[in-house]
């Protein structure tokens, strides 16, 4: 168990819900922050309030170990827009090889405020879902960007923050064994329940998986780790 303090940025989909249960299994003290950027998948501002709340419920021994939680307004990023992510468009790959699902500087921009607030906080260690292995194409998703973030934080903020990525590395399906590893079918059906990846907002069907329209680049891919998950167990 590490006594320093961790900070997670939880946005209420499956990775960064797992990350969450991966940093209350190993730091003691552990906070939360969430970007509310207009999103179109706003629900999933919703669910992670009921995530933490079923967390809590469930595991008494994270919950003591959780703390505050936070959600920051990022709405200069619906401001400049132009992205499938934030306007009622077609998700489609664009010219330059990239989803316009894209949201230029926004995982920059993320991880640049929760150091501000892991700064204040006195919070040594940040946790990001971020995955290049099974990911859209985004570059800020990437192992390079992450570790040039953390070099210009701790420049910038005269620190020695950690940026952690424990899905960095790991597929879909492996995402959905790290979750039963750490807490089991419980934890497993709470991200069923409580978390939100599609893209379309669609939080009505629900599939084994989860919620979602079952189409988006989001939900495809939740959808074939989880099938390649079960087959395997
Ligand atoms: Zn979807």
């Amino acid at each position: 168990m590490n006594d320093e303090g961790a900070l997670v940025l939880l946005s209420g989909g499956q990775d960064s819900a797992t990350c969450l249960a991966w940093a209350l299994d190993r730091f003691s003290r552990v906070e939360t922050v969430g970007f509310d950027y207009r999103q179109r998948h706003a629900v999933e501002l919703r669910v992670r309030q009921e995530f933490l709340t079923a967390l809590r419920a469930a595991f008494p021994v994270w919950a003591d170990r959780l703390g505050e939680d936070r959600v920051l307004d990022a709405g200069a990023l619906a401001a400049i827009g132009d992205t499938a992510m934030i306007d009622q468009v077609a998700i489609e790959i664009g010219e330059n090889g990239l989803p316009n699902t894209f949201v230029p500087g926004r995982n920059i921009l993320f991880l640049t405020l929760a150091a501000a607030v892991a700064y204040r906080r006195g919070l040594r260690h940040i946790v990001t879902g971020v995955c290049e292995t099974d990911y859209s194409g985004y570059p800020d998703c990437r192992d390079d960007t992450v570790k040039a973030v953390q070099v210009a934080l701790n420049l910038g903020m005269e620190s020695r923050f950690v940026l952690h990525t424990p899905l960095m590395w790991v597929d879909k399906a492996e995402t959905w064994r790290m979750a039963a590893d750490l807490g089991g079918d419980v934890l497993v059906e709470m991200l069923v329940e409580h978390t939100h990846s599609c893209y379309l907002g669609d939080h009505e069907t629900r599939h084994a998986w989860g919620y979602g329209c079952g189409e988006c680049p989001a939900c495809a891919l939740r959808a074939a780790g989880w099938a390649r998950w079960t087959e395997a167990r």
